[in-house]
């Protein structure tokens, strides 16, 4: 019956990078894959978000993808092939990991709430409730695009999309594309859609160039400046993005026909393009929002995690526990919301965790 809840000890929500490294860790721990704990994913393959990015996402455009603890991408996936599409390689490469642990991934089921009941935890899904003492939540943020608020967005009649609806340039030929966002998508999607019609790229700020190769040392600083927040209860700053702009030949070649010259953010959204505060106006068939996701964490809100300022402060070794409630781990969350962060974030979850409920 619908009210009879499914006991376990630890329930893991989503089966992308964060996910499987935790289900993997709490496994490698001693937990049992059918009493002890189970994931949860509401995506209908193996893959996390990688399945749902556009066909020329390729191994060789994304930053780099981590391997999962325990077993190399090679072993799945042909990655000579660089041309290979993500959306293809990592649910290949997330299946026979899955497969070769054995890890108890229930799918697709899609985590409606979660609710404290005494010491325990309730999970309700659309296939039935589940009842667990530690929550590792690993729901990743591309179920929740992030668009920014600017007067006149409904007053327009072109066609508004977000980076998570783009699949080909094609699909804009003859039409003018006003792409918006600073980010490494922004321009991979402008190098792309450049080539085929006119485009006008919006950005609030200046966009900075990556100046030879990527810097380790950045990026640690970067991921510290992110921990650090979340440490303090503020929410937090993609880590991803950070980096600087990869400068690759599709983009130099973009810069050089001129699909980089930015211009900075409109002041409204008129019925036919936008204006800015000086009244110059551009004329649009498209607004592509490359603005970037939010955690998703909207099933959580019966708990109470935020705090009045809207951040969650974290607490742990690598900032995953909730300092409100230590039987919730965040993984993919702040500072591991990157693939090798959520690779080391999973580790420290499950140890904490089982330590925290003695298991
Ligand atoms: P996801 O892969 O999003 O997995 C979350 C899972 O949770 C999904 O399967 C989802 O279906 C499930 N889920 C969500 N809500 C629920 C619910 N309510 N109930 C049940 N299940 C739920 N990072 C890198 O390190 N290198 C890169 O090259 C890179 N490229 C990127 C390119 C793009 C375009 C984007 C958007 C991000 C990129 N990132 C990259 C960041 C990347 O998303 C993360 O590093 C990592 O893949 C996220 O893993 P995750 O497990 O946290 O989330």
């Amino acid at each position: 019956s619908a009210n009879v809840a499914l006991k376990v000890d630890i329930v893991v929500i989503g089966a992308g990078q964060a996910g499987l490294s935790s289900a993997y860790h709490l496994q490698r721990r001693g937990l049992d894959p059918q009493r002890g704990f189970m994931v949860l994913d509401h995506a209908p393959q193996a893959g996390g978000a990688w399945q749902y990015r556009w066909p020329s996402l390729t191994l060789n455009t994304v930053n780099r993808i981590h391997d999962l603890p325990g077993m190399p991408f090679s072993d799945a996936v042909d990655i000579d092939a660089l041309e290979v599409e993500a959306a293809t390689a990592v649910p290949r490469y997330f299946a026979a990991y899955e497969k070769r642990f054995q890890l108890p991934v229930w799918r697709p089921v899609t985590v409606k709430v979660v609710c404290s009941r005494g010491e325990r935890l309730r999970i309700e899904t659309d296939r039935g409730n589940f009842s667990a003492r530690g929550l590792i939540n690993a729901t990743g943020t591309w179920e929740k695009p992030y668009i920014p608020d600017y007067p006149g967005a409904q007053r327009f009649k072109g066609l508004q999309l977000h980076t998570k609806d783009y699949r080909t340039a094609d699909a804009f030929a003859g039409k003018h594309v006003i792409v918006v966002g600073g980010g490494i998508s922004a321009i991979q999607l402008l190098g792309e859609i450049s080539l085929v019609t006119t485009t006008t790229w919006v950005t609030r700020r200046p966009p900075e160039f990556r100046q030879g190769p990527f810097d380790q040392e950045a990026g640690r600083a970067a991921v510290a400046m992110v921990e650090d927040r979340v440490r303090r209860g503020l929410p937090p700053t993609s880590v991803v993005s950070v980096t600087g702009l990869p400068v690759t030949p599709t983009i130099e070649a973009a810069r050089a026909r001129g699909a980089l010259d930015r211009l900075p953010m409109f002041a409204e959204i008129t019925e036919t393009g936008v204006r800015w505060a000086d009244g110059t106006e551009q004329q649009a068939d498209v607004i592509l929002w490359c603005t970037g996701f939010r955690s998703a964490l909207d099933h959580l809100a019966p708990l109470m995690l935020r705090e009045p300022g809207g951040g969650i402060t974290m607490t742990g070794r690598l900032a995953t526990q909730v300092a409100r409630d230590p039987r919730i781990h965040l993984v993919g969350y702040g500072p591991s919301a990157s693939t090798i962060g959520a690779n080391r974030a999973g580790d420290a979850a499950a140890r904490e965790l089982m330590t925290y409920l003695a298991l």
